[in-house]
């Protein structure tokens, strides 16, 4: 068999189990093509995508915009480090800059990575600005947290499978419960070392849990009170997902740190960034911090193009609007229904929870059916789904997709 051999779906899983390592559980659907809200199987079967890989594809698969500034930025550079300067990266900085309104940005690559360059610029102003003893600094996580897969961050994880025997964890992070802003304050007022806060402003893979309304502006004052920065972790819920271009702008907050993946490229290169004002970011200083490919010309051409779409074609207000209708449709469904107690979500992050235990297989079934009737999401939990299309959804095709969910629910009532 030849490499570039046309393979059958089940001879592309047989190889990825034979040569790859096991670190994921995927659904039995091998995907090679995608356009839009749309992909297709090697069997040419076509899907609705429904979880756009995490909210990396919120401009939908193959944005022509997107792919043409790649692939125009990669016939001329791609790659200088930054021990050179490059054309591409000052003006993506500045565009970036000016269109979150942020002083300053940090380019990395993938969300963990970003998320690692938000707590260790956190722990430098702890130490440069704030006046912490050295070593001492720590920062509040929340319950049920997260933010990606190295070691600091799964030291702070409580999902028992990412974190057993990956010991021995990184020190100076404080768990406390999310959406519990009594927990914040107490934490506060007890532990004068705490130099940051990082909270998702909902929580995706825990189950996409939206805080109550006021969580994130209270959480923000006790931050401003006690001199901690508020870091928010924007990587799934960021760039119009939610239905505004940030999830904290429902509620007009404005974070110390913003930490963006993620669709920030639109799916189609790896670009990670961490954006702060002067008074934070100037702190990291050089040879503090950095990575070969970070903030490469292609990234930076890609990412400019990947948020340019998200404003031209208005996908914040299209994420709200649908997102409306889509819970609106299916709280309908779910009067009746014994087999979905409730969604919840806010724009286009939304969830269901399947009336059955945590640890059961009916989501996982669920999702099974839902492929096979043209729609493919995946469980967050054995209990619930997340469903997250491109946000260049139209309505008659996001009312086609309420249809196969709720055609598919259907046939799990008991
Ligand atoms: C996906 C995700 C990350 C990690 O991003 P990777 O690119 O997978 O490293 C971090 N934080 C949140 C909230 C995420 O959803």
């Amino acid at each position: 068999m030849a490499v570039l051999d046309q393979l059958t779906s089940q001879q592309a899983i047989t190889l990825e189990n034979k040569y790859g390592a096991h670190n994921y559980h995927p659904l039995p659907v091998v995907l090679n093509r995608g356009e839009g809200v749309y992909v297709w199987d090697v069997e040419g079967e076509k899907y609705y995508d429904f979880l756009s890989a995490y909210s990396a594809v919120n401009q939908g698969h193959c944005h022509p915009k997107i792919v043409n500034a790649m692939v125009q930025q990669a016939q001329t550079l791609t790659l200088t480090s930054r021990a050179f300067y490059n054309d591409a990266l000052g003006k993506f900085e500045k565009f970036a800059c000016e269109y979150f309104n942020f002083d300053k940005l940090l380019p990395m690559n993938t969300g963990a990575e970003a998320v690692e360059t938000a707590l260790k610029l956190c722990r430098k102003w702890a130490y440069e600005v704030k006046g912490i003893d050295e070593n001492e600094a720590e920062i509040i996580v929340c319950e049920n947290n997260f933010h990606g897969r190295t070691t600091t961050i799964i030291s702070f994880s409580n999902d028992p499978i990412a974190r057993k025997n990956f010991g021995p964890y990184t020190k100076g992070f404080i768990k406390i419960d999310y959406n519990n802003i009594d927990a914040l304050e107490e934490t506060l007022k007890n532990n004068p070392n705490v130099s940051g806060f990082l909270v998702e402003p909902i929580q995706g893979e825990a189950g996409v849990y939206v805080p109550d309304a006021g969580y994130l502006t209270k959480a923000k004052a006790l931050c401003e009170k006690y001199n901690v920065l508020f870091i928010a972790d924007e990587v799934q819920t960021g760039i119009a997902r939610t239905g505004k271009l940030l999830a904290v702008d429902h509620e007009n907050v404005k974070p110390d740190v913003l930490i963006l993946g993620k669709a920030i490229s639109g799916g189609v290169y790896p670009v990670s960034a961490v954006l702060a004002n002067d008074h934070i970011m100037n702190v990291i200083k050089p040879g503090n911090h950095g990575s070969t490919f970070g903030g490469n010309p292609v990234a930076a051409a890609v990412a400019t193009a990947a948020l340019e779409v998200i404003r031209d074609e208005n996908l914040a207000q299209n994420a709200s609007e649908l997102g409306d209708l889509f819970r609106a449709e299916l709280n309908k469904y779910i009067e009746t229904s014994s087999i979905v107690s409730l969604v919840r979500g806010k724009g286009l992050l939304n969830a269901i929870v399947i009336n059955d235990d945590e640890d059961s297989d009916t989501a996982w079934n669920v999702c099974m059916s839902l492929k096979e009737n043209g729609l493919l999401a995946k469980p967050t939990h054995g209990n619930i789904i997340r469903f997250a299309p491109p946000l260049v959804m139209t309505k008659e095709q996001l009312l086609d997709c309420v249809n196969i969910i709720t055609t598919t629910l259907k046939q799990f009532e008991v």
